[in-house]
């Protein structure tokens, strides 16, 4: 056996133990650490035929708790598989392992005159891998879709040992089933990638930014259709920031300082990308004079340089500074038709007066994208179920989704009947049974055995 493909004993650190959910923490019997495919593909092969289960593991970012070791769980890391095969100029795309770190993709696509358009808090360690199976989201899913629109083909090993290689290069191909959809957003359930094609883009350097104020939800829809209409294809954000999440992130991060003068209900961070500054900024203007003019838009600030947009983004980002700050805290992420939004946030309100009185609770999210995320406390751990009963309830109630990006893991499995009914469950079980029988590939998470 190759040196370093395999960590026992005393020798499996705690690095292996929980993924950044930080619960049920627990270290498993050992870590596999494939350098290739073939090598991965001996190891499940085996671990069929014992029975081993397995835990998948990438850069362990996730929230779900999928990646964390259930007891008795082998973990597979896939952090010796890294690296990028190929940049194809011609067709836009580029080969990778899928252990290879988010960020190297994306400085990689840079160097080239491309960029990789999935980004997010975590990507210094999040991987590829990772990224496909949890079907990632992020900050630019308004104009480039989520990971599952990224990908063009890839490679995965089935729980017996199979090794299917659907490296597809092509924007078009309906030669049968897109095979690649078993493993984007299955969460290491069905199989493990080994390695993806990925769709690059042109590099998109002009960035123009602002925030918004608006006096409530409805003058914020109001705006996104306006400016999808009046900036078409170029609007690659728009990140609203309720009073509750933005006062706190201003008066607690160190070294932000509110750019209004007064405080508003409802605050909107609004990015476009192109390829001429001058003019991008031009347009970006002038999108925003009938708004402003109607008062439809109460107060706006443009970031004047890099930095001022760096700090616009040190708002929006701030949820990871003022976390644990306010321990212990439940991290929503829901998604809903965005017509749904209004009547879900009034029950939920209505929900946590009627069973706590108040709670402490912050919001914010990705509105273009149909997605919400709501953090809420009432200092007490052991309100949490409650809480999410609330939640989840009401996600369910307002047609929506009980994980719009991090995915259900192990954390939420208990709440997916919310967003998806019988026969949508019934299959999942079916498509689970039939790849992997004797359920060692990530047992029990995403749906019951
Ligand atoms: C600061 C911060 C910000 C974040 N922001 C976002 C965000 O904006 N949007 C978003 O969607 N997520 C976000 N996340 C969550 C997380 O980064 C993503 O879910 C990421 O895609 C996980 O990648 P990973 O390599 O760390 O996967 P891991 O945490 O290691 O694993 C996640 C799941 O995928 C499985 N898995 C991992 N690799 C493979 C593989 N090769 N084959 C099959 N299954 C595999 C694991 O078993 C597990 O079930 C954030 C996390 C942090 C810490």
């Amino acid at each position: 056996m190759p040196e370093g493909s395999l960590i026992v004993g005393t020798a499996v650190s705690n690095r292996y133990a929980v993924d950044f959910s930080g619960e049920h923490a627990h270290k498993p019997i050992a870590v596999a650490r494939p350098a290739n495919t073939q090598e991965c593909s001996l190891i499940l092969e085996h671990c069929n035929a014992q029975r081993q289960p397995v835990v998948i593991q990438g850069g362990l970012t996730g929230l779900a708790g999928g990646a964390t070791p259930q007891p008795g769980e082998l973990a597979i890391s896939l952090e010796r598989l890294t690296g990028i095969e190929e940049l194809d100029k011609i067709a836009g795309s580029m080969t990778v392992l899928a252990g290879t770190p988010l960020q190297v993709v994306q400085e990689a696509a840079a160097a080239a005159g491309f960029m990789f358009p999935l980004d997010l808090g975590a990507r210094g360690s999040c991987t590829i891998g990772g990224n496909i199976a949890t079907n990632a989201g992020g900050n630019q899913v308004l104009r480039f879709g989520m990971m599952r629109n990224l990908v063009l083909g890839l490679e995965a090993v089935l729980a017996d040992g199979t090794i299917v290689s659907s490296m597809n290069k092509m924007l078009k191909n309906n030669a049968g089933y897109d095979l690649k959809h078993l493993f984007i957003g299955t969460e290491g359930t069905l199989g493990i990638v080994t390695r993806a094609v990925l769709r690059l883009f042109p590099k998109q350097p002009a960035k123009t930014t602002a925030i918004c104020a608006v006096r409530n939800f409805d003058s914020m829809l109001e705006l996104l259709a306006q400016l999808q209409s009046r900036l078409s294809g170029s609007l690659s954000a728009f990140e609203a920031m309720w009073a509750s999440y933005f006062d706190y992130v201003v008066d607690h991060v160190n070294g932000l300082k509110n750019p209004f003068d007064a405080s508003h209900p409802i605050y909107i961070l609004i990015e476009t990308e192109g390829q001429d500054a001058e003019a991008d900024m031009d347009r970006f203007q002038a999108a925003l004079e009938a708004p402003l003019e109607s008062e439809l838009v109460i107060d706006a600030v443009l970031a004047q340089s890099e930095r001022e947009r760096q700090t616009f983004w040190k708002i929006r980002d701030g949820i990871g500074e003022i976390t644990p700050m306010l321990q212990p805290m439940l991290a929503f992420d829901v998604s809903m038709p965005v017509t749904e939004m209004q009547g879900f946030l009034s029950d939920i309100d209505a929900g946590f007066r009627s069973r706590f009185g108040s709670v402490h609770s912050l919001l914010f999210g990705h509105i273009g994208d149909n997605n919400l995320h709501i953090g809420v406390t009432t200092g007490k751990e052991s309100d949490f179920e409650q809480l999410c009963e609330i939640v989840y309830s009401a996600t369910g109630a307002h047609a929506g989704s009980i994980s719009a990006e991090h995915g259900v893991g192990v954390l939420r499995k208990q709440y997916l009947h919310h967003s998806r009914n019988k026969a949508e469950i019934a299959l999942m079980r079916r498509l689970k049974q039939a790849l992997d029988p004797n359920q060692i590939l990530n047992p029990s998470r995403v749906i019951a055995p």
